[in-house]
């Protein structure tokens, strides 16, 4: 039986491994497939590729967009995209350069609050186009601003704390456009994690392909849950352990094993929808 991680980060969004790293580790796991899903970029996919074809793992090329539905965040993986497609490519511009400006105000409003944080410290710690606040809550430590990431997400980061500054958006039918115009698969990340089941109907009639049924945070029962709505509506059904590293404790590589099956299914999705139209010839 061979087995695939369908949710990985790197230190290319807000993991600790770098791309060679994190194929070690699947390549330790026995993984015959793996997934790069970094947050709103697709930054480290290239090295990644690399690092699985030496080590005899089949890569697929992911991003986990950062969407919103009725008010509800909501993540939306893409597979199979083309890295180099143009719109996503535009897009992703965009979120990482609001992902920027949004660094700059977490530095600001903790520079109100009379903690001596520079943007540049964080950028510097970072090196990836798509920062978040894990990598302020790092700076922050670093300078000795804060003695753990917790302290610095309970003091300052966290939703209604001082230098919290809520998140760039699209909507989740824009996101699903967007997969599919990079060639890519759609599907909606973690939903035992948002818990808004109410809003998978308009996204299937937007074109949602699949459901991601198993995942860390899910339960049996809340992974059998998502089975019977991707089997209600028709989704493919994925899975992966959305290991960010080692930042919060444990690597959580190895604790989602996919069977291979599904990456066949997804695939033929991705075949089916990026096949040329043919014209029937006219007599
Ligand atoms: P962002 O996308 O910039 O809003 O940051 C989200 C990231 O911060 C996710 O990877 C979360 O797991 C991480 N995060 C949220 N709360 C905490 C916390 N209390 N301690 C450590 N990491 C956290
Ligand atoms: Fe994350
Ligand atoms: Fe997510
Ligand atoms: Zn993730």
């Amino acid at each position: 039986m061979s087995y695939a991680d369908l949710h990985l980060h790197t230190q290319f969004s807000d993991g600790t491994y770098s791309p060679e790293e994190l194929v070690r580790q699947a390549e330790r796991h026995g993984f015959s497939a793996m997934a790069l899903t970094d947050h709103d970029t697709v930054e480290g996919c290239a090295r990644c590729a690399t690092a699985c074809s030496e080590a005899k793992i089949e890569f697929i090329p992911g991003t986990e967009l950062t969407a919103e539905q009725d008010g509800n965040e909501l993540h939306i993986l893409g597979y199979f995209i083309d890295t180099q497609s143009r719109e996503l490519l535009v897009e992703v511009a965009r979120f990482q350069n609001v992902r920027q400006n949004r660094i700059r105000e977490m530095v600001d409003r903790l520079n109100q609050h009379h903690v001596p944080l520079e943007a540049d410290a964080v950028f510097e710690l970072a090196k990836c186009r798509s920062p978040g606040r894990p990598h302020v809550a790092r700076a922050l430590v670093q300078a000795g601003l804060c003695s753990s990431l917790d302290e610095a997400f309970e003091r300052f980061l966290k939703k209604n704390r001082p230098a919290w500054v809520p998140k760039f958006k699209i909507s989740a039918s824009d996101a699903i456009n967007l997969v599919h115009k990079a060639g890519g698969v759609a599907v909606l990340a973690h939903p035992g994690l948002n818990r808004c089941d109410e809003v998978i109907p308009g996204m299937v009639e937007a074109g949602l392909d699949g459901i991601e049924c198993f995942h860390t945070k899910h339960s049996n029962a809340t992974s059998e849950h998502y089975l019977n709505i991707a089997n209600r509506f028709r989704l493919l059904i994925t899975g992966g352990s959305d290991c960010h590293g080692t930042s919060k404790g444990r690597p959580l590589i190895g604790s989602v094993k996919l069977p291979y099956q599904h990456i066949e299914k997804l695939r033929a999705r991705a075949q089916q929808r990026n096949r040329p139209v043919t014209v029937p010839a006219t007599s």
